[in-house]
């Protein structure tokens, strides 16, 4: 064989990038699992009983390709959001709508701007595709600076709304307001907008340059399915089928999403235990003087308060004691900004009962030591 070198061989955008790092994904059970923002409540019962249809007896349909276009899952998506099928557009969860948004809509000479803190995601695709990105800071007490998203000069802009990982959520005028003043593509990555109780997906008939992704895995109890979407006008979804893969969603996964999406009472009910949950999570924050960004999401960011001190010296303490109790949170320590925080998903009203409970264990035994 000749010398062969991996190394040299590897597509240059490629060669100096990492892969998005995901949170802990625990083998074995027992965990209480706060840090992936998963939905703390199984999927509508419809689910189970429209993948079982479709398997039938034997499995026989799984021979077959499923529909290309998810032509009923897109139906659905219309329906649910009110717009005509024609805007809708099905992917294997919106982690791939966004990158198939990345390979139709940027490149070398056509840029990423999002704001930061948002989705950490967005940096990986654009320099898997060799495009440069302008990560935007918040102005003081997360306002946006919309004069550098507009003279940003970027071809597509991501808003993830509400925003990950601050859980904080914008209005639909805010949205118009960067629709209409941003010259490029605007991507909203509506992931948390179930916990929001506003959708911006309808606004896609009115910007011609609108693109609302949206997935199953956060407020659908889907995450393990893998089903995201897109809202846009026709013409840019043609653009988002040209890139995607031509049979991009299994017969499972298209048939669990529209049955989802279709059952609208069990997740109003599902999603409003979450959001009263949340509220109980903040009011415990304010109980014991913790700070944390009101949260139109299913997960909150907190500071956790030490002795009158924040840090992530304090965060990385806390992560790491609620790990020892088998209460997994997210956190940031690669990111100066918001080391100081910790992400903590809502969960069942016990789990959050335990994370309550450990938190306070935590404060008496490090109070004790000081
Ligand atoms: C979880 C998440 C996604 C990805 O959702 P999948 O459909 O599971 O790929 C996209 N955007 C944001 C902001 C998220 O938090």
């Amino acid at each position: 064989m000749k010398k062969f070198s991996l190394k040299k061989r590897i597509a240059g955008s490629v060669a100096g990038m990492s892969g998005y790092v995901p949170g802990e994904q625990p083998a074995g059970g027992n965990w209480i699992k706060l840090n992936t923002n998963e939905f703390p409540y199984p999927p509508s019962p419809k689910v189970a009983e429209a993948i079982l249809a479709e398997l039938g007896d034997d499995g026989a349909s799984l021979r077959l390709y499923p529909n290309p276009s998810s032509q009923n899952l897109r139906r659905q998506i219309g329906k649910y959001f009110g717009v005509p099928a024609e805007f809708a557009f099905a992917a294997n969860g919106s982690d791939d709508v966004l990158n198939l948004a990345v390979r139709a809509f940027a490149d070398a000479s056509l840029s990423i701007a999002t704001l930061d803190p948002s989705y950490s995601l967005y940096p990986v695709l654009a320099k898997m595709q060799g495009a440069k990105i302008l990560q935007i800071p918040f102005k003081r007490n997360m306002q946006i600076d919309f004069e550098r998203i507009f003279s940003s000069g970027a071809n597509i802009f991501f808003f993830t709304n509400p925003n990950a990982p601050t859980g904080v959520g914008f209005g639909a005028e805010t949205v118009e307001k960067i629709a209409s003043g941003f010259g490029g593509i605007v991507l909203v990555d509506e992931a948390y907008a179930p916990f929001a109780d506003c959708s911006c997906a309808p606004l896609a008939e009115k910007y011609e340059n609108l693109i609302v992704t949206g997935t199953a895995s956060k407020g659908w109890g889907l995450a393990g399915m893998r089903v995201g979407w897109a809202v846009a006008n026709p013409a840019i979804i043609e653009v988002l089928d040209r890139v995607r893969d031509s049979y991009n969603l299994d017969r499972l996964a298209q048939a669990a999403g529209a049955a989802a999406l279709a059952d609208a009472p069990y997740y109003a009910q599902t999603c409003a235990a979450v959001i009263s949950e949340r509220a109980d999570t903040e009011k415990f924050f304010d109980s014991v003087s913790w700070k944390y960004y009101k949260s139109s999401a299913n997960f909150i960011f907190f500071r956790p308060v030490l002795n009158g001190k924040t840090g992530a010296k304090i965060a990385k303490d806390l992560f790491e004691f609620m790990r020892s109790r088998k209460i997994l949170l997210r956190y940031f320590p690669n990111d100066k900004k918001i080391s100081d925080g910790i992400r903590l998903t809502i969960g069942t009203p016990k789990q959050m009962a335990s994370f309550k409970e450990a938190a306070l264990e935590w404060l008496r035994q490090k109070r004790e030591r000081i």
